[in-house]
């Protein structure tokens, strides 16, 4: 099935291009000017697969939108890439913080936003298949994005399944933030460390009675403790 994208934007020209441009790509869309509208598309069987988000909405507020979107329990994990406004350079910060997955800054090209689509939805998707068990990690569902805690198959967001990968990668090792914030955000996103520390609780919330297996410590980073027992 085409990947679904919602488009969240009140500028009707922009918003037209993009669905013309992507509809071309064989992508199936939804367009949305208010913010309003948007959270009614969004949590609409079939749910998008993406959320174009443009911040600055006449009824509400992009970053608004995406706390929404992440809080709610249909829509927790559909990625979102924010359309921002040049000098937006705060919103944009903020907008890592509510949990949105990348971001561009407006005038943008359209084949630069295909391509931060496509990373996104490949990062989705991923290559299939499971880790094995007997690698002593977490099993890791790449299809579905998605880990097997105590039996039950939880969904995690791009950015919660990037840090996961990066640290069972290194089992053991501790990774500093800014190793995490280069390796899971890129060199240049702009993103504070602050925000690594609450992608990271939230990954670490979703991994329950395992959290354990994610270690902080002060001052030094994380690292991911392979768990003691088989399971
Ligand atoms: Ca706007």
């Amino acid at each position: 099935m085409a990947n679904r994208i919602l488009i969240v934007e009140d500028e009707i020209d922009l918003a037209r291009t993009l669905e013309y441009s992507l509809n071309k790509d064989g992508y199936d869309t939804i367009c949305a000017a208010t913010g309003k509208v948007a959270l009614e598309h969004a949590r609409q069987e079939p749910i998008p697969d993406l959320i174009l988000l443009d911040l600055m909405l006449p009824d509400m507020s992009g970053l608004e939108v995406c706390r929404h979107v992440r809080s709610h329990p249909a829509t927790q994990n559909v990625s979102i890439l924010i359309l921002t406004a040049k000098g937006e350079e705060i919103d944009r910060v903020v907008g890592f913080e509510l949990g949105a997955d990348d971001y561009v800054v407006k005038p943008f090209s359209i084949r630069e936003l295909k391509l931060r689509i496509g990373a996104i939805l490949r990062r989705q998707g991923g290559k299939g298949g499971v880790k094995p068990v007997s690698d002593n990690l977490i099993p890791i569902n790449r299809t579905t994005q998605s880990i097997v805690v105590a039996g039950e198959e939880i969904s995690l967001t791009s950015l919660e399944f990037r840090i996961l990968d990066a640290l069972t990668a290194n089992p053991g090792q501790f990774m500093s933030r800014d190793e995490l914030l280069k390796q899971v955000w890129g060199e240049k996103s702009g993103v504070r460390s602050r925000t690594v520390d609450v992608h990271v609780n939230r990954l670490r919330e979703k991994l329950g009675p395992s959290n354990q297996l994610i270690e902080t410590r002060r001052n030094v980073g994380y690292r991911y403790n392979q768990p003691k027992t088989n399971f």
